[in-house]
């Protein structure tokens, strides 16, 4: 999963950044309003947490910008301004939820977790696939309801591949979700993760489609 940090913030921004790592998010960290929208054309992410009040470009015009060419983007604002004006204004220019600073970090991954259901269009909190069960919440995993144990790495592709149940995943887009800004991917990386996922998993749990990238297998 990858996320979209705008704060111009230091101190706030880190800690936010923080916060969405240990919620296994690859996180990239834009400051003002110009990198935003650069980052918003250039990179697909699952999640962007939004400040209002930022250089260069307000947080508002960049929502904007993104709805009106149709983006779906599950946005949370995430703003000092506290008067019911602004949350309007927020909700009407595309954000998906709003949030006051100060705000609780456990609140602030709780509605991302929300966010991020409804965008899959999953009304339970699980991520399930035959056997196997995946809670965000609470990050297990099981398989046949035992426990299966997971990597960092591992959990996040096996979260990409259940968000897109029904999709072929390219390389490049689960290696998006594994890597933020700055990160260097290793070669082969997703190769070996997907390795290490058939083997914890069930060899026909995730199927290669030649040429294109991977899917879930049929549901065994
Ligand atoms: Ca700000």
């Amino acid at each position: 999963m990858r996320a979209l940090l705008v704060e111009d913030d230091a101190l706030l921004g880190d800690g936010i950044r923080a916060g969405l790592k240990l919620a296994d998010y690859a996180v990239d960290w834009a400051r003002d309003g110009d990198a935003a929208r650069r980052a918003l054309l250039d990179h697909a992410y699952d999640v962007c947490v939004l400040d209002l009040g930022l250089p260069r470009r307000d947080g508002l015009a960049v929502l904007k910008e993104l709805r009106a060419r149709g983006d779906r983007l599950p946005v949370l604002i995430l703003t000092a301004r506290d008067t019911s004006a602004d949350k309007v204004a927020g909700l009407d220019a595309g954000a998906d939820d709003y949030l006051t600073k100060p705000f609780d970090l456990n609140e602030l991954q709780a509605r991302l977790r929300a966010l991020q259901r409804r965008a899959g269009g999953a009304a339970s909190p699980t991520l399930a696939h035959g056997a196997v069960a995946l809670d965000p919440a609470t990050k297990r995993v099981t398989r046949g309801g035992a426990p299966v144990a997971l990597s960092a790495r591992e959990y996040a592709l096996l979260h990409d591949l259940l968000s897109h149940k029904s999709h072929i995943r390219t390389r490049a887009q689960l290696e998006e979700s594994l890597y933020a800004w700055g990160e260097e991917a290793e070669s082969n990386t997703v190769e070996v993760y997907i390795h290490h996922l058939r083997k914890k998993l069930g060899a026909d749990f995730i199927r290669t489609v030649r040429g294109l990238g991977y899917q879930l297998g049929e549901p065994g």
